[in-house]
């Protein structure tokens, strides 16, 4: 695979987890990366540093997904900055618990607004972006690419957590809608969807240690994924080598969608 050196990447949600982890991993292809944050600029600092020490560029943006102007200026910064963006990670969201009973509205639309909206948002402007960009490619391959990061509850229902499943499902007809239609204008759009990935999100989960052999039984792989796990793919499927792939979901998850409960059950 030949590096990424001078692509442009917007990493949304990069202060720390998965996208931190993809944030690192396009620093250490060369690329320019713009680090969004929303709370936790120490967290967005150490991704630049460690950025620029792998040998790429960037710069930090505090934005919230969820908001249009922010997500506006987040796009026009990066124009001004490095004038042609190529890939937009489409990282950030949250999740707010709680029995479907009692799940307060202001629980589901943040989960949602974020998620799903957030997801909208900054895929539009990358589109409005891709479709304007002033550098003509080498040879015939994408001009953009969007990665969405979505969640094996794109697929597996999950009680206690329907405004997060509900976010999830809807990436994935965002996903696939959006590659119909941009496909023709040489724009790829995909998704990545984690099983689980040890990160603050679910440290509750995996920092026990009932809680993580419970877990584990949900995955044959026998392992809890780790950031990097997640961003080597990211590279990948932003890279030319995966450029007649759109629409796609890649399950990064050590087979947690194959139904693991069936695997002495048959
Ligand atoms: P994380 O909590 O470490 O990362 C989420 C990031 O999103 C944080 O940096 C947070 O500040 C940011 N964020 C939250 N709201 C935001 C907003 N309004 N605007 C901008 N940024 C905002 O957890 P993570 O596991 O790294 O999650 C990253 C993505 O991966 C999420 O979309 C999550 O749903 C997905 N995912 C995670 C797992 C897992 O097991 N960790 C599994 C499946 C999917």
């Amino acid at each position: 695979m030949s590096d990424q050196t001078k692509k442009t990447v917007i990493v949304t949600g990069a202060s720390s987890g998965i996208g931190q982890g993809i944030a690192i991993a396009f620093g250490k292809q060369g690329a320019n990366v713009v680090v969004n944050y929303y709370g936790d600029e120490k967290g967005a600092q150490f991704t630049l540093d460690e950025i620029i020490k792998a040998g790429g560029q960037g710069f930090i943006h505090q934005a919230d997904v969820s908001k249009e102007q922010e997500v506006i200026g987040l796009f026009e910064k990066t124009k001004e900055k490095y004038q042609d963006l190529d890939v937009l990670i489409n990282n950030a969201g949250i999740q707010k618990d709680s029995a479907f009973a009692h799940m307060s509205l202001d629980e589901w639309n943040k989960v949602i607004s974020t998620n799903l909206t957030g997801q909208f948002l900054c895929a539009r402007e990358a589109i409005k972006q891709f479709e304007h960009k002033t550098t003509v490619q080498a040879h015939e391959v994408a001009k953009g690419s969007i990665i969405f990061i979505s969640s094996v509850h794109d697929l597996i229902p999950w009680a206690g957590h329907v405004n997060y499943a509900s976010s999830k499902g809807g990436v994935l007809m965002l996903m696939k809608s959006l590659a119909l239609e941009v496909a023709p204008k040489k724009i790829r759009v995909n998704a990545i969807s984690p099983g689980a990935i040890a990160t603050d999100i679910n440290e509750e989960v995996w920092s026990d240690e009932e809680k993580r052999k419970e877990l584990i039984k949900l995955i044959p792989y026998q392992r809890i994924g780790e950031p990097e796990d997640v961003a080597k793919v990211a590279v990948w499927l932003a890279h030319e080598d995966s450029d007649y792939i759109t629409g796609t979901t890649i399950y990064v998850d050590g087979g947690m969608t194959l139904y693991p409960g069936f695997v002495d059950n048959g």
